[in-house]
């Protein structure tokens, strides 16, 4: 039982709300109540937002790639880096990363995560004795979390548009179809140890690194499930596959699949106005990774015209190089009144622009990870997160602008509680396995950096 002084329902804000929660579920609201001895008491409830796009080991490398060297760093150098990294990783790095990584977003405040997970073999590209060994240590990072896990294996086949080969930085990823589907039995037999909010989707990683046989082949041997996919994140991504397609990649998405509510675009980047309301049309999430679109380079999102059209998203840590729910909400904003020399942009019409992009965010990302609504309402996951509005970046605001302070004035230190499917992982702002999950992380990282 959880008792909050503040609420965000689905109906609206609420006062004196207890929650019941049972089977991961909540059974019942009750506004207007006072608190019971054996309630959880929490000053304000949240629908918890999902992460809907992260490469868990990345974050090993954040800050190691923010050096320019001889002519201008640029995305295609981040990702040499990146190969030469990876190159190093073992199955134990990879699941001592992804705790702490996990666990990092739990503490910021997201409940369930989409790992987009593509480094599936041996470095040289021979597959691990069990081809889902390194699926199986991500669910074990999950399990050992309690994060929600939407487990997002990742066929890789070519290195570019036009099935160039893999490059050899690109051999930990490869696979055709056939051995793809084979690896995702194993990860959905991992990912059925876990607790049954978790599930497993696919991620076709990109356009660039699939062929459009491959991709309608791929999608054939799914019924249902999240499908996620890197669509426009580079203009010169953009331009390989319209030279190789004859169309810009959203465009050449849309008119050759059946692109739905069950589709997560990563990086809707480079679209233009068509692009953009045809893609809000689809039902499709916009996955949007605002810190990391930033640190890359890559440009701003469309999203005036994306959020008037009725455009679904929702946001994503993508590279980790820095987990925070805060800062990626406002990044979004900043982005577009930095582009637009304007204030309030991402809001439709009047209205509060923090409510906007945090209800729009915990909606998006529920849709995109496969855990329903993204509110607190009857029958929904418990995906749960506590802020303190006593705090003193809060503590001015009235019920209805506490959204603009957590998106705008606030640090994630406000999150005091995080439940995942009724688990309870953060209390007090701290991870309950905090001291164990990062001294492995700090043996890891040792060990990792003796090897590069
Ligand atoms: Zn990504």
């Amino acid at each position: 039982m959880i008792f909050a002084k503040h609420a965000k329902l689905s109906t609206g804000w609420a006062s004196d709300v207890r929650l019941i929660v049972a089977d991961g579920r909540i059974a019942s609201v009750e506004k207007n109540q006072k608190p019971q001895a054996e309630d959880v008491i929490v000053d304000t409830v949240l629908p918890a937002l999902g992460n809907l796009h992260s490469h868990s080991f990345q974050r090993a490398m954040a800050g190691m790639t923010e050096y320019r060297m001889a002519g201008k760093d640029s995305f295609w150098t981040w990702r040499d880096l990146m190969y030469r990294f990876t190159a190093n990783l073992t199955p134990e790095h990879v699941e001592a990363i992804a705790a702490f990584v996990f666990l990092e977003m739990q503490e910021a405040g997201y409940a369930s995560v989409g790992e987009f997970h593509y480094l599936h073999h041996q470095p040289g590209g021979t597959p691990y004795d069990d081809l889902g060994e390194l699926s199986s240590r991500i669910a074990a990072a999950a399990d050992l979390t309690g994060i929600g896990l939407t487990h997002l294996p990742v066929l890789y086949t070519y290195g570019g548009a036009g099935q160039s080969p893999l490059e050899a930085g690109q051999a930990r990823f490869g696979n055709s179809v056939d051995r793809f589907n084979e690896l995702v039995a194993l990860a959905e037999g991992a990912v059925a140890q876990l607790p049954d909010d978790c599930r497993v989707g696919i991620a076709p990683h990109s356009l660039r690194a699939t062929s459009p046989d491959d991709l309608m082949a791929a999608l054939a041997a799914r019924t249902s499930g999240p499908i996620h996919l890197h669509i426009a994140e580079q203009p010169k991504e953009v331009e390989d596959i319209h030279a190789w397609l004859g169309a810009r990649p959203v465009e050449w998405l849309l008119a050759n699949t059946a692109v739905n509510e069950d589709w997560c675009l990563i990086h809707a980047t480079h679209m233009t106005e068509i692009e953009t309301v045809n893609m809000a049309k689809s039902g499709v999430v916009a996955g949007l990774c605002p810190v990391t679109e930033a640190n890359l380079g890559d440009g701003p999102f469309n999203g005036p015209a994306y959020l008037n059209a009725g455009g679904v998203f929702g946001v994503g840590s993508d590279s980790n190089v820095l987990i925070s729910l805060t800062e990626e909400l406002r990044t979004l904003e900043y982005s577009q009144r930095l582009r637009d020399i304007a204030r309030n942009v991402m809001v439709v019409g009047e209205g509060s622009v923090g409510d906007t992009l945090y209800s729009g965010a915990a909606k998006g990302g529920a849709q995109a990870l496969g855990r329903g609504t993204g509110e607190i309402s009857v029958g929904g996951l418990a995906d749960l997160v506590a802020i303190n509005s006593a705090a003193p970046s809060l503590c001015a605001l009235r019920q209805d602008q506490l959204l603009d302070g957590l998106v705008f004035a606030a640090k994630d230190d406000v999150v005091t509680d995080v439940w995942s499917a009724g688990r309870q992982a953060v209390q007090s702002g701290r991870h309950v396995k905090r001291d164990a999950i990062t001294a492995a992380y700090r043996s890891a990282m040792k060990s990792l950096m003796a090897s590069l």
